[in-house]
Formats: structure tokens, sequence, C-alpha cells
């Protein structure tokens, strides 16, 4: 979730001068190497603390503990001797050392979390330390998914010997919630102009339609007609990369009327070509629609662990396995049969990314991979 408010600071951070060792508490100047103090008694973390050190002595101090005043350094308890009361300390003590003191981590009402912060476990971790138990999140942004497509049916339907089960309804909807969003799954519509137009206008009542399939070069393809019909302004109807080329994106006004316009995508109805373009384009949206920066896209860059032979001219993205096993990251391109490949993706953890400007890439040379951060 995004914070839709600022988290400050109810005190200072730390509230006492803390003790980041279990040791001695001691006035610096006092200890030199191979010299002694009186320990005259003891300090846990919780303990409170009024009396300040007194000269000539230390105090021992646990790791959490409030530094008295009057002492300025721990000494670790592994540089130290006892024998009864006395103390004999290995080294010189530097002033300072193993306390952090009162408010260095954070000032009295200063903002730790900003507005539009994702919250991760350490953001909700800092949100608890300062007691702040409620926090006000964005709303997720709701993400309508439409399938379009004759030859699809219901996954829970038998399908007939040449329809196919909505797969794609399904990857979208994990994907929009891994992304941060709040699918809303319509169903399927049929490659007709009334049809498309009517779920599309339901679609439009969201925060943002994608669709999948129906945006290629046949007959049947509709969507960016029906889409054009109802006033949409394309951005983008067509991209360099493969699997994914036919992908659009256009903003479509909703019903009622919204000034600003709502978020359409036409991804292309093969499996592989509606993941790979929903990671690319679908998920920096959901970002920015969420309150938040669009996270940059996990690519990493990798070993290429076999060479690879691929037809220049569009940036590919081969599903791909990266394997960690030598301490750096390693890829091969995985046996596919193109993007309608499902179990090839679901066999890979990652996308090789060929750029458009290459071939032949030898085995050793470093490529680019985008993770599946899912499964990763
Ligand atoms: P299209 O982009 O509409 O030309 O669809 C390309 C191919 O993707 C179709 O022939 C189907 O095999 C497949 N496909 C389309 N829609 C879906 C869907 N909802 N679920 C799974 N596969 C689909
Ligand atoms: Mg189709």
């Amino acid at each position: 979730m995004v914070l839709a408010q600022e988290v400050k600071t109810d005190r200072e951070y730390p509230p006492f001068d803390r003790s980041t060792r279990d040791g001695y508490a001691v006035r610096a100047k006092e200890v030199a190497a191979g010299g002694q103090l009186k320990c005259v008694g003891e300090i846990k973390a919780g303990d409170t603390v009024r009396d300040a050190l007194a000269t000539g002595t230390c105090l021992q101090i646990m790791t959490g503990a409030a530094v008295p005043t009057g002492a300025d350094a721990v000494v670790m308890i592994e540089h130290t001797q006892r024998e009864g009361s006395v103390v004999r300390f290995e080294r010189a003590a530097q002033a300072g050392q193993n306390i952090v003191p009162r408010g260095s981590e954070a000032a009295a009402g200063q903002t730790l979390l900003k507005t539009g912060t994702r919250l991760g476990y350490a953001e909700l971790a800092l949100a608890a330390q300062v007691g702040a138990v409620d926090l006000q999140c964005a709303k997720k942004p709701r993400v309508a998914i439409l399938s379009t497509g004759d030859e699809v049916v219901l996954v829970e339907e038998m399908p007939g010997p040449f329809q196919i089960r909505n797969s794609n309804s399904v990857s979208l909807a994990a994907q929009v919630r891994i992304a941060g969003g709040e699918p809303v799954v319509l169903g399927n519509a049929a490659d007709r102009v009334e049809d498309l137009g009517e779920k599309i206008e339901r679609g439009l009542k969201e925060d943002a339609l994608v669709l999948s399939g129906g945006v290629s070069m046949g007959k049947y393809d509709l969507v960016e007609k029906v889409l054009k019909a109802m006033g949409a302004e394309f951005y983008f109807d067509a991209v360099a990369i493969r699997p994914g080329k036919p992908a659009v994106f256009g903003m479509c006004q909703g019903k009622p009327f919204e000034a600003q316009g709502k978020p359409v995508f036409g991804l292309p109805g093969n499996p592989v070509s509606t993941m790979v373009t929903f990671e690319l384009f679908v998920a920096p949206a959901i970002d920015l629609l969420s309150g938040a920066e669009a996270r940059p896209l996990p690519l990493v860059e990798a070993r290429l662990g076999e060479a690879l032979n691929e037809k220049p001219g569009l940036a590919h993205f081969l599903p791909a396995r990266v394997e960690w096993s030598g301490g750096a990251p390693e890829v091969k391109a995985l046996k596919w049969q193109g993007s309608g490949d499902i179990a090839a993706l679901a066999k890979a953890n990652c996308f090789l990314v060929v750029p458009a400007d290459r071939d032949k890439i030898a085995a050793g040379e470093r490529v680019s991979v985008l993770l599946r951060k899912d499964v990763v």
C-alpha cells in the first residue's frame, strides 16, 4: 500500500543516549590501556537512569540501556577483565564510542515517511516505532480486466475443440494484485463492435482498463477501432518489441465525463505477450495511479550462459532462467514455442532482453534480464 499521509516522530530518536554494546559506561579520559576503574553498579535496558556517573568509577551497562550523564563512552565487555568490583581495561577509550546520542537518528516532530511512500516491512516498522498505529493509505487503483475473442471460454468451462480457456484474465488479475492494484475481472467480450463497446464502457468506470486480445491486424481485431469511436486518444499503437508488438495505450473519457480520462491498455492476446506488456507498461501505470512514483523495471545484468541467435529489428524478451549458483548471475534462454507458450514462461524466472540491434550474442557476454518479481 502507498502512504497518503506523512508519518512524523513523536519524540527524539533515540530518546536517550543509548548504549550499543554490553560493557562498561565510563569517562573516556579516565580509561587508559591497562588502567582500571571500580564498578559501582549496573544499568539494564529499560532501567530509569537518574544518577550521574561518579568520577573514578564505571557502571556495567547493557545494549539498549541509557548511558548516565557524566559517561561519554561504553567499553565493550570483550575488551575488559573483571575481578570483583575492579574492571581492568585492555585499551584506551574514545569519547562517544558505542553510544548513539539522543536525537541523532531523528528530531522530535521530524517527517520520517512522506506521502507517496510504498509501505514495505521497514516502513511499517518505522511507523510502529513512532506509534503511528493507523495509517491513511491511498485507495488501491481498481483495474478492470477484459479479455476478448470469440474462441475464449470461462476457465470453469470445458472448451470445444477449437476454443481456449480464459487464462489471461487469471494472469492479469494476479499481475494487477502484485503491482498494487485491485483487479476487477469483467470476463470476455466477443469480437463484435456492440459487445466490445458495452464491456469497454463498463471497464471505464474503474480507474484503468486492461484488455487482452483484439489489437493485431486481423479482420476481427476490433479493440482499437471501438476505442477510437469512443474518443480514445492513443499515445502509442505498436511497440518495437517481441513478443508484444501490437500493444496499444490510450486515454479514454469515462462516463460520466471525467476531465482527466482513463488509461486504457490494449495488450495482445497471446499469453506471453500479455504478461510481458503488462510488466513493461501497466505495472508502472499502477504505481502512478497509486499515488507513488513508478518503480524502475527490475532489470539486472547477467552473464549469458549459452549463445543466442535472434532476428534483429525488435527488442526481444525471451523466457529465461537466471541462476546465482556461482555467486554472479548467469542466464540461459529457455526453449519455447512462441508467445502462446505459457508452460515455458512457468519455467522462467526472468525475461532475457535482446536489444533490437543485436542478432548473435556469444556466451559470456553481459546481457540485461527483466526479473519476474513474483518468483525471484
Ligand atoms: P489476439 O491478440 O486476439 O489475436 O489473440 C491471439 C491469441 O492469443 C489467440 O489466438 C489465443 O490463442 C490467445 N488468447 C487470446 N485471448 C486469450 C485469453 N483470454 N486467454 C488465453 N489465451 C488467449
Ligand atoms: Mg482475438
